[in-house]
């Protein structure tokens, strides 16, 4: 049977619980999972493309049927490339709705056969976004409730250099 890829696309800057909850539950229903970070050099970012490649790597250790990449122009060339049509996205609440169904009503106009599959986090996660981190990292405050370990001291690491 051929094997079904989804992937997962974003910013990722930096990578939160949040998103960790929506690779789990894509995981277990995807045979492959690939979460591509999003390379837009005119955006401002906290990370880099390999410093938030990496502390994804580092986050999904061990998990055999997710892959880490990053990818640069538009998703459904990417998709082509990977040779799958499904999107993973996440929806916390009913205001990611409009923008997300945005997206994924182009990428339909521009590739027909993408489809966008959305997954909604445990609730704990529903407040929660790499902008949110960022803001709160900006002002040194405690960020261990909203991201793994490693990016709790690369943060910090990032903090202290300021
Ligand atoms: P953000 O800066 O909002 O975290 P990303 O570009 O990294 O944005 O997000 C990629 C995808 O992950 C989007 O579909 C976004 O809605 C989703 N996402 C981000 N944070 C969460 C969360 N806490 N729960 C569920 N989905 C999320």
């Amino acid at each position: 049977m051929k094997k079904k890829i989804a992937v997962y696309p974003g910013s990722f800057d930096p990578v939160t619980f949040g998103h960790l909850d929506i690779i789990e539950r894509a995981s277990k229903i995807f045979d492959q999972v690939v979460v591509s970070v999003f390379v837009h050099s005119a955006k401002k970012h906290m990370f880099s493309v390999p410093e938030r490649v990496a502390m994804l790597k580092t986050a999904l250790k061990g998990k055999k049927n997710v892959s880490v990449d990053c990818f640069e122009g538009l998703l459904v060339d990417y998709l082509k490339k990977k040779k799958t049509n499904v999107v993973v996205r996440g929806l916390r609440a009913i205001s990611d709705l409009e923008y997300e169904f945005q997206i994924a009503a182009m990428n339909r106009t521009l590739y027909s056969h993408t489809e966008t599959v959305f997954f909604m986090p445990s609730q704990r996660y529903t407040y929660l976004s790499s902008s949110v981190v960022r803001d709160i990292a900006h002002f040194k405050g405690d960020v261990s409730k909203l991201v793994p370990p490693h990016v709790v001291k690369a943060i910090a690491a990032r903090n202290s250099v300021k």
